[in-house]
Parts: structure tokens; C-alpha cells; sequence
């Protein structure tokens, strides 16, 4: 959005107004896709009535299903990976000028060396400013793709390989941040606790970097997601501890407390593993506040299986959790290996119940704050004081605290 309104493009409120649109894609499950395909289709008569409009779709499905859009929705005029957005402007340029459909893809991850697939991704997206949900709150990219291939997983297809922006770069656009007026920051990285920069010669690992962010003046928060299970080390857990602006909130998706499914994700941890990451994050940070991914129903997952999730969620006294019926994706390994076998009635009634479970230990961990004080980055109006047109003083708005508790006041 920034790159664009830099470029001279202006929102708009509603897509009859608008000469641009842009459907900004995740490939992680099959409905997400499902709903932009049916959204291309709806739009078809916005190019009949009005011929010049142009209609693009960006990032993580492009790179995935690229010509497939073409095919299946003509009146697409621009296909652009998330590794080629610095180039958008000019695509629109072209798509405006009649040049006919523009497509703009990475390389796939077998198609070059390390180095050629990883630089037809990276120093691109790279040169895109941070997003700002708001003036006060932004998001810094730490780390750029994924060398992981949990098997269910399409983000190292379409995200590249794994590559850490220098230490420098992200300081310097942090303190840019911060001189502008923003208090809270957040890291991202699809593991960002294994975050190592050695272009400078000496190594920066996260925790140095948290050190190094720590010190930028203006700034209030620093958060980091998401976190990898087996990169949780005692350095980074006492950065958090020590550094009073990183923020006690830790979000480490488990997936499963079943080590036979997790061997068959390829997670390369068992749940015992997992129990003893999370008292270690107790026992440093006794007010941290951690949060969990879970996927139910992954191929071959048994009752007995998902008895051992329900009982890991039970026990770990996570803020919450957000929880995902599996969905096989095409080009992973778990799709080529085997069988997505669980019906799709069992994982809804899974999904319910891990979910209710879930809510029990959040109820009781929300019980634990009533009376008392928290501090409150607001965010803005809330839910009902936008739907209501609450305006000034008696606006009721809402914000987060430093747990990432949401808070309507
Ligand atoms: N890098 C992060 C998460 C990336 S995707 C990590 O490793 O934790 C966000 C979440 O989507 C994952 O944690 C997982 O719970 C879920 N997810 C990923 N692939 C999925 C699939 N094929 N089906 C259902 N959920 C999936
Ligand atoms: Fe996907 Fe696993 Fe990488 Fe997370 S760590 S993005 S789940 S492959």
C-alpha cells in the first residue's frame, strides 16, 4: 500500500470507484483460494462495464497457481508473486497501458542454484517499506521465506528459501519508524527466533537484534512472530526477560501433542520436547504470555492422537490458540505421501472441541486479570463503535496490552 500511495494511488472506498484491484492472496489452506477465485468471478462484470479497470492478484497464490489464474479468470490483468511486489507499479503501468496480462513470478525451488532461486525472491520485497496497521504500530520483515518443509506446508514453495535481512538494515528502518512516531514494532519471520545475520562479519542473532532495537529512542514495544519450537534458546528467552520494551508474549505453534503426527509433519520435535520448551519459558518469563497453533485432522490422526492435542492444550495454559482443519495442498509432501484420510466431519468435530477446550483455559486466564491495571496501545474505534458511527468522547475503542490482550474500553 505504501509503495502504491507513493506512486500516487489513492483508496478508495468501494470497487466501482476504483481503476485498480488488487487481491492480496494466502496459499496456507484451500478455502482462503477458494474465496478469491469466486471474488475474480464476481468482478467479471466490473471489466465489461467499465473496460480500463485493472484487476491483479498478488502475492502467495500468484506464485503458486500463476497462469491457472489467467485461465481461469481472463479478465485478470496482473499476476505478481510476493517475492516480485517492488515491480507492482510498473505492472500496473503496463496492464493500463494495453500491454496485455502481466505476469511476474520467483523462480520455483528447484529451479536455479540456492542462490539464483533466493535472488529472484528477496532484495525485491526487501525494498518495500514496512506495513502500518496504524501511525503508532508497524511490522518490520526480519526474515524473508522457509527452509523448513513442515510436510503440510506450501510457504517454502512460495515464500523461497530462508533468507535473513542484515542486522543494519532492519535497525535503521526501525529508528526511521520510530522518528516518525511509531511505538510498537513487530519482527516477522516464519521462524524468526532462528534469525542470524553474519554479513557483517560478526553473528547477530535475534536476541542481539532485540538488544540493538531496544535502544531506538521513541519506541514502547517490540514484539517478534512467529517462533520455531526448537529455536526457543535461553539467550533469547533473557533478552525477553531482561529488555523491559519486547513485549512477554510469545507465539509457538506446537500443531499436535502427538509425536507420531508430529513425525509426520516433520517438525523435528515431540511433544515432551515441546512441555519442556514451555516450562523453560516459565520458569525465565513467569508473565509470559504464550500463544499456540494447532492443525487437527492431518493425515492418519487418530482419536488416540488428538486425545494427546486436547491434553497438551489442557495443560499449557496458552493465552489462546489458533486452530486449523488440515487441507491438503497440491507440490507438498504430505500431499504426495499420503493420504488426507481424516473426513471432514471428525476434523469440524475436532476442530470444536480442541477450540472449547481452548476457550475453557482462556476464561480462566482472562478470570486472573479482572481488577486489574494494564496498559493499552489503542489500535482504534472498536467493532461496535464503528458499526454503531460512534463519534469523540463516548467512542468506545479498543487496543492490546503488552500479552497481546485485547482490550474494549
Ligand atoms: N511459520 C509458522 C506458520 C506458518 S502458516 C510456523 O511454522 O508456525 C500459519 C499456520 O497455518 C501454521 O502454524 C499451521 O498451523 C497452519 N497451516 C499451515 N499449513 C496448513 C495446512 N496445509 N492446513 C491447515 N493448516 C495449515
Ligand atoms: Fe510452514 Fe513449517 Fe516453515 Fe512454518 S516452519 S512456514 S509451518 S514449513
Amino acid at each position: 500500500v505504501a509503495t502504491l500511495e507513493d506512486a500516487g494511488f489513492q483508496r478508495v472506498d468501494s470497487r466501482r470507484s476504483a481503476d485498480v484491484i488488487l487481491f492480496n492472496t494466502c496459499s496456507v489452506r484451500q478455502h482462503a483460494e477458494d474465496k478469491v477465485y469466486s471474488a475474480l468471478g464476481r468482478l467479471k462484470h466490473v471489466k465489461e462495464h467499465r473496460p480500463g479497470t485493472v484487476i491483479g492478484v498478488i502475492g502467495c497464490m500468484a506464485q503458486k497457481d500463476r497462469q491457472r489464474i489467467f485461465r481461469q479468470a481472463p479478465h485478470v490483468d496482473l499476476v505478481v508473486g510476493p517475492g516480485q511486489l517492488s515491480r507492482l507499479v510498473e505492472l500496473i503501468e503496463r496492464a493500463k497501458a494495453g500491454d496485455g496480462p502481466q505476469l511476474a513470478i520467483s523462480l520455483d525451488r528447484h529451479a536455479g542454484t540456492r542462490a539464483e532461486v533466493a535472488g529472484s525472491f528477496t532484495r525485491l520485497d526487501f525494498n518495500v517499506p514496512a506495513r502500518r496497521p496504524s501511525g503508532a504500530q508497524a511490522m518490520v520483515r526480519a526474515m524473508f521465506g522457509c527452509d523448513n518443509f513442515c510436510t503440510y506446508c506450501i510457504v517454502p514453495s512460495v515464500r523461497g528459501p530462508e533468507q535473513c535481512r542484515p542486522a543494519d538494515e532492519i535497525v535503521t528502518e526501525t529508528r526511521r519508524l520510530a522518528d516518525a512516531g511509531c511505538i510498537e514494532v513487530t519482527l516477522l519471520g516464519q521462524t524468526v527466533n532462528s534469525y542470524v545475520d553474519r554479513s557483517g562479519g560478526a553473528t547477530v542473532r535475534l536476541s542481539d537484534l532485540l538488544y540493538r532495537i531496544h535502544d531506538i529512542d521513541g519506541l514502547q514495544r517490540i514484539r517478534f512472530v512467529t517462533n520455531y519450537p526448537k529455536h526457543m534458546t535461553d539467550d533469547l528467552l533473557a533478552a525477553v526477560r531482561d529488555l523491559d520494551r519486547v513485549c512477554p508474549y510469545l507465539h509457538v505453534p506446537a500443531q499436535s501433542g502427538s509425536d507420531a503426527v508430529l513425525r509426520r509433519m516433520k517438525r523435528g520435535y515431540t511433544a515432551a520436547f515441546y512441555r519442556d520448551m514451555l516450562r523453560r519459558i516459565r520458569e525465565t518469563i513467569p508473565n509470559a504470555a504464550v500463544t499456540s497453533d494447532f492443525i487437527v485432522g492431518f493425515c492418519g490422526e487418530t482419536d488416540a492422537d488428538f486425545e494427546q492435542t486436547l491434553d497438551l492444550v489442557r495443560h499449557s495454559r496458552f493465552k489462546n490458540s489458533f486452530i486449523f482443519k488440515y487441507s491438503t495442498r497440491p507440490g507438498t509432501k504430505a500431499a504426495e505421501l499420503y493420504a488426507d484420510d481424516v473426513s471432514e466431519a471428525v476434523k469440524r468435530r475436532r476442530n470444536n472441541e480442541l477450540l472449547a477446550a481452548q476457550n475453557a483455559v482462556s476464561l480462566e486466564d482472562n478470570l486472573r486479570q479482572v481488577g486489574r491495571q494494564v496498559e493499552v496501545l489503542v489500535e482504534g474505534p472498536s467493532k461496535s463503535a464503528r458499526k454503531q458511527g460512534q463519534e469523540g468522547d463516548r467512542q468506545e475503542l479498543v487496543g492490546r496490552t503488552t500479552c497481546d490482550r485485547i482490550v474494549v474500553f
